[in-house]
């Protein structure tokens, strides 16, 4: 195993933002894996795995252990009956498959174009967006299983997807090394998100062309800077930093009685309420733009914490506890991040 020494954190990840791995290298094969694994171990060596780095808040401090490098190529498509099964490795990119999926008809994907990383990191936090999530055409995810030291192939229900949520995050049992998708087969995409279908002019529910879907959510995703851009200084992100909470009816009551207005809402499912992050943020008084610093509020989207340059982990995360204390403090309501924070916490030992 040739792994690199004190490698920078900051260039492989989309805030920019973290010092130096003690050591990194590439995972190109299932062996490397299994050498990553026992290398580590052996260490005694905590074993980080990034894919394309934008899901993650890392530490100026670093990774005091060995970062694995997603790079499993390989993507292999044959017909099961109405479906097409592509096999994709973990190293592969996100908005490529989606890309190839729109163009060769595979039908399930289209709203979910234009989003950062890597295929093996969609299973990770259950990619989601327009109404999509990548759990729907996971047919099995193939991972390194740490505890029992074998290669696992997990169906869908022992994965334990949610929203923004699975087995895989925040856990370092399993490394993801190639995902399985069944793609229904047709030309059309159904829309189920009410600002896609307004803006495609179908009904909620209804169909369009999977390219033409495609194309409206990249144009919507840019209005918002949630598209990679190396020209729009608010694609310096991780995405959406809070995840859009979940809380029970009389919370979602409180919250529209505060504001005096009720707050967009989505079932939630056992008479929960899925709200906004994005709209308590704003409302809870941090606009789109906030901060005088190098780390801010995205001026295109409330819920993306952006690097304007030279921002560290920690004034990123100084920003994003203020968020959520402003939020708290207004609605009741706690925000947590969606990025994974590498060598840092989210709430720090004193409190
Ligand atoms: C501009 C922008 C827009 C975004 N929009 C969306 C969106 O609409 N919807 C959405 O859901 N997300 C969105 N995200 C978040 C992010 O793109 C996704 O979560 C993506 O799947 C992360 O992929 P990655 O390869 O960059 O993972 P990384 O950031 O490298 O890693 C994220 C986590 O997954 C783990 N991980 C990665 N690969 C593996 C593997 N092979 N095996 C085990 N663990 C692994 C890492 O250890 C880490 O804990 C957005 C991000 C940005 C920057």
């Amino acid at each position: 195993m040739h792994a690199l020494s004190g490698v920078p954190l900051a260039p492989l990840t989309t805030l920019r933002v973290g010092g130096p791995a003690a050591r990194l290298v590439d995972l190109a094969t299932e062996g490397d894996v299994v050498d990553a694994v026992h290398d580590a171990d052996v260490r005694h060596e905590p074993l980080f795995v990034l894919g394309g780095g934008s899901n993650v808040l890392c530490a100026d401090e670093g990774f005091p252990g060995l970062v694995g490098h997603m790079a499993i190529r390989g993507i292999e498509a044959r017909r099961e009956g109405d479906c097409v099964v592509v096999d994709a490795g973990a190293g592969e990119g996100w908005d490529v498959l989606v890309a190839r999926a729109v163009d060769e008809g595979w039908r399930g994907v289209a709203s979910l174009s234009g989003i950062p990383g890597l295929v093996g990191a969609t299973p990770i936090q259950n990619v989601g967006a327009y109404g999509e999530e990548v759990s729907e055409t996971i047919a099995s995810v193939r991972a390194f299983d740490r505890a029992s030291g074998g290669f696992i192939d997990m169906a869908p229900a022992a994965c334990g997807f949610g929203y923004r949520a699975s087995v895989f995050k925040r856990s370092e049992r399993w490394i993801v090394t190639r995902v399985t998708f069944a793609f229904p087969r047709g030309p059309d995409a159904t829309v189920r998100y009410a600002e896609l279908a307004r803006a495609l002019s179908v009904k909620e529910g209804g169909a369009a062309p999977a390219a033409l879907v495609r194309d409206t959510v990249l144009a919507l995703r840019r209005a918002k800077g949630m598209v990679l851009d190396p020209s729009d200084p608010d694609s310096v992100s991780a995405g959406s930093f809070f995840v859009n909470p979940i809380v029970d009816a009389p919370t979602a009551a409180r919250v529209a009685q505060v504001a005096g207005v009720a707050p967009p809402r989505f079932d939630a499912g056992e008479g929960r309420v899925k709200l906004a992050a994005g709209w308590l943020v704003e409302r809870a008084g941090f606009a789109k733009g906030h901060g005088e610093g190098r780390a801010g509020v995205s001026s295109k989207h409330a819920l993306a914490l952006v690097n304007r340059g030279g921002a560290t982990s920690g004034e990123l995360l100084a920003l994003a506890r203020t968020i959520r204390d402003g939020v708290r403090a207004r609605f009741g309501v706690t925000l947590e991040p969606e990025p994974v924070l590498v060598g840092c916490t989210w709430d720090p030992p004193d409190r």
